[in-house]
């Protein structure tokens, strides 16, 4: 892959929990780059930000937070830059580290889900709603 360097820094203990997690971000990486636009920029830049997002998510924090973004909108506007595909599959709006790790378990056939509707599930606030 071209560069496995990330767009821009993250967070040390971010970056550290790659040692013993780094299968999870290769998964993360592979669901990313899967539905990501190889022309939404320069060569090789597609890469870097899928790493980077992966990596962040291994944060404790919201995924914006953990990519220093400003906001989940910002985040949302970086993911239909270069993941498109993603957001077109998030279309409920969810948290974007709540769906990621869902379509993760998803593809494993994995129902981490306590109910067959987010409609209907009590935990609808945790996956959804505002983060500050
Ligand atoms: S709201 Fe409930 S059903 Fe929907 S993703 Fe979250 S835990 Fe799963």
């Amino acid at each position: 892959m071209g560069g496995r360097d990330l767009i821009f820094p993250l967070h040390p203990a971010v970056c550290a929990r790659r040692a013993t997690r780094d299968d999870e971000v290769a998964d993360l990486l592979a669901l990313l780059l899967a539905h990501g636009d190889p022309a939404a920029g320069p060569p090789g830049e597609l890469e870097r930000v899928a790493l980077t997002v992966a990596v962040a998510t291994l944060g404790d924090n919201h995924l914006w937070q953990d990519l220093q973004l400003g906001s989940r909108a910002e985040l949302s506007a970086l993911m239909g830059r270069w993941f498109p595909a993603l957001v077109a599959l998030n279309a409920g709006d969810m948290k974007w580290k709540k769906f990621l790790y869902r379509e993760l378990c998803r593809q494993a056939d994995i129902l981490i889900c306590k109910s067959p509707s987010c409609a209907v599930c009590t935990d609808r606030p945790l996956c959804f709603g505002p983060e500050h």
